[in-house]
């Protein structure tokens, strides 16, 4: 074992150091209080300060309207894929859908338990190798649903799809929500699974638009209703209070790092360097089209399965962890959200030349 690992791991994912030696002091005592900050009632002076600053920081780090409020749910994304529909979609009316794969193929599957799903735009046929460039929508579309970066293929909208003017665009932003600039206003609701790019696992960012709150019917379980949790500010039940603050803390991270733009520029950067590699080499492949590539989880392969295999297994000993394809698709895939860091890609690029060598 080497004593410094990379962690390439597709979520949960790697976090700042910072962040780590703030939370491990906290958990004794959060701000002097003498009682550590899993210890705290939810409705304390402390945590409610907690919260209205994760707020605050995301409003700023992302220019985030005051038209728009910020939820912090449970259930992970995949409640999104049901909560959307049941808030949003009348059951005599229709919701686009846009299928990038695994993630888009799992929100349509409960749309379509609500009402009729139109399917505006697919990279099926490619095995969803791209964002899909053809999009053809429905008469009157209630929204458009999208994912703007697809973990497990790869593949990341390099801006937002056009939709009716009329329609509400819905982003699934699990694994790149803050790793560029975002234009809020666009949308109606961006949400997001905290566990890849923001934080810990267990809780979900919503940012709704004020207009989309109350849109909701009223005889759905309380717990699903936006309205719910706009009203008691995230509070109606125990929220995880936990990786709320944990967010916080990588928020307050992302503002010191520079903000979007410049976690953007480390990003490409990150990423530029292994797309480039890649490209220039023989033994490894893309098996994504330049154009839609992601930033965030970049795939490749070797020739072969038991290659691939190999690669996994002897990076991990290097130190190099999490390398592994997602189970569906194989391959490597490394995942570099806005905490990785970028000596950990000239590490990995090191090693994929002399693995290269040996083999
Ligand atoms: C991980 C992921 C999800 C699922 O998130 P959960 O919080 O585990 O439900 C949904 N969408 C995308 C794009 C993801 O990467």
């Amino acid at each position: 074992m080497t004593d410094c690992i990379y962690n390439f791991s597709a979520g949960p994912a790697v976090l700042p150091e910072s962040v780590l030696q703030q939370a491990s002091t906290d958990l004794h005592s959060l701000n002097d209080s003498g009682i550590g900050v899993l210890e705290h009632s939810h409705r304390s002076s402390e945590i409610t300060e907690v919260f209205s600053q994760a707020k605050e920081n995301c409003r700023n780090l992302a220019d985030i309207p005051s038209d728009y409020e910020i939820l912090f749910l449970q259930g992970g994304a995949s409640s999104q894929f049901f909560m959307i529909p049941m808030n949003l979609l009348q059951s005599d009316k229709t919701a686009d859908y846009i299928n990038t794969g695994a993630w888009s193929q799992k929100a349509i599957k409960e749309a379509s338990m609500i009402s009729t799903v139109h399917i505006a735009g697919s990279s099926e046929s490619s095995k969803f190798d791209c964002i899909p460039t053809q999009l053809t929508f429905s008469k009157k579309p209630q929204y458009v649903h999208f994912t703007s970066n697809n973990t497990i293929y790869g593949t990341q909208w390099q801006h937002l799809p056009q939709i009716p003017s009329e329609s509400t665009l819905v982003c699934d932003a699990s694994s790149d929500l803050f790793s560029r600039p975002i234009n809020v206003a666009s949308h109606g609701i961006i949400y997001a699974g905290a566990q890849k790019n923001l934080g810990p696992a267990g809780v979900t960012m919503v940012i709704i638009k004020n207009n989309l709150i109350d849109l909701g019917p009223t005889n759905i379980p309380t717990m699903l209703q936006y309205r719910t949790h706009v009203k008691a500010n995230s509070m109606y039940n125990t929220p995880p209070v936990f990786c709320i603050y944990v967010v916080g803390l990588v928020l307050q991270w992302a503002i010191r790092f520079g903000g979007l733009i410049e976690l953007q520029k480390y990003n490409e950067a990150k990423a530029t360097m292994l797309y480039d590699f890649l490209d220039n080499s023989d033994f490894y492949t893309s098996p994504v089209k330049k154009d839609s590539r992601s930033m965030m989880n970049i795939c490749f392969k070797t020739s072969s399965e038991a290659l691939d295999a190999a690669f996994i297994a002897e990076a991990r000993n290097k130190g190099l962890s999490g390398l592994k394809g997602h189970r569906s698709v194989g391959g490597m895939r490394a995942s570099v959200y806005n905490a990785f860091p970028e000596e950990g890609v000239s590490e990995l690029i090191e090693f994929m030349k002399s693995f290269e060598k040996s083999h």
